[in-house]
């Protein structure tokens, strides 16, 4: 999971739901603001999942 610097405010998204921004984030210039790998509270905006799976 990323924390991108968008024009619309800072996003979270994951690596999957990255794909889908490549053209946004080439044109608009968005810019990483921190890598987490880790952690299992952040949501991706997009698709709404974790990078850290949790199955009960
Ligand atoms: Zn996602």
């Amino acid at each position: 999971m990323k924390l991108w610097i968008t024009p619309t405010g800072d996003k979270w998204i994951c690596d999957e739901c990255q794909k889908d921004f490549e053209k946004e984030i080439a044109e608009e210039g968005w810019r990483i603001a921190f890598e987490e790998n880790n952690d299992a509270m952040l949501r991706c905006v997009v698709c709404k999942h974790g990078d850290v799976e949790i199955f009960d």
